[in-house]
């Protein structure tokens, strides 16, 4: 079958922010209106996105730390850290409803040297909600549709590998669309190509994702008692995950 083949695809290089309600609902109107199914794999956690300011003497990397049910992330961005303070799905009505006071202590308690800075709060607009979920399509293509990167396959971002794989979708997809418009009009079997092509290192990330979620994170968050052990602070740059993305299976 002959079809004209758009490819549901944004640039690549936003920030986190595009997680922000709007985005996330327009993917979930492509999905439905293309009438692709959905497999929702592990339990969903919200992402509480918000920024504190950086000083001379504060570490130079990456700091992260997870105790009594609560984890928190600050990357460093040069002048000012980004946070992000993970939570339960939904669990950001409740952090609102203990009040700010309690936000602020969990922060310094999870990182004392930002004691003074989480005065920096004065509302809850200063903290954006992103919602994170992990799942796939069962099928990323129909007549005149293919997904690829989160439209196809939602990633979390847990070991910092979501933007890696949509850049390897979008190199698999033109590797076998261009050739297939320079014959004429890309057919539904070369759109299936692209998914053959990119589906099996989707999935295997995505179990890794799905197991760290739901057999760490979660349960420590449930918790309210400090971790036995100490959560590595690599937990979001793993290693095995970026190997796996450098060898980068179906991208050629
Ligand atoms: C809280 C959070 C933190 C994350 N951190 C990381 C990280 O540190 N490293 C990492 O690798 N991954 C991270 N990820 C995962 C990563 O963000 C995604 O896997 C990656 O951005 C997917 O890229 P994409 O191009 O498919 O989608 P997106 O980056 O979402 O790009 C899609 C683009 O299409 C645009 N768009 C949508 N609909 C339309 C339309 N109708 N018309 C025009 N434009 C449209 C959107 O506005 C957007 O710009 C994180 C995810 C979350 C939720």
């Amino acid at each position: 079958m002959s079809i004209y083949t758009p490819v549901i695809k944004g640039s690549v290089l936003l920030s986190v922010r595009s997680y922000v309600t709007w985005k996330v609902a327009k993917v979930r109107i492509v999905r439905e209106k293309a009438h692709l199914k959905v497999i929702q794999t592990g339990d969903p956690i919200d992402v509480l996105w918000f920024r504190l300011s950086k000083l001379s003497n504060d570490p130079p990397q990456f700091v992260a730390n997870i105790d009594s049910g609560k984890m928190l992330v600050m990357i460093n961005r040069s002048d000012y850290w980004q946070c992000a303070f993970i939570v339960v799905k939904d669990g950001f009505e409740n952090v609102k409803k203990r009040g700010m006071e309690e936000f602020r202590q969990s922060i310094t308690q999870l990182v004392p040297f930002t004691k003074e800075r989480v005065r920096e709060f004065k509302n809850w607009e200063q903290v954006k909600l992103l919602s994170v979920s992990i799942d796939h399509l069962k099928k990323w293509y129909r007549p005149g549709v293919l997904c690829i990167g989160d439209a196809a396959h939602a990633m979390s971002p847990m070991g910092g590998v979501g933007i890696n794989l949509a850049i390897q979708d979008a190199v698999a997809a033109a590797n076998i669309l261009v050739p297939a418009f320079e014959r004429g009009i890309p057919t539904v079997e070369d759109l299936e190509k692209v998914q053959k092509r990119r589906e099996f290192p989707t999935k295997v990330t995505q179990k890794f994702q799905t197991f760290l979620q739901d057999r760490v994170i979660i349960p420590y968050l449930r918790s309210q008692k400090p971790p036995r052990v100490p959560l590595p602070l690599k937990l979001f740059n793993f290693t095995i995950l970026n190997s796996l993305q450098g060898v980068s299976p179906g991208m050629e």
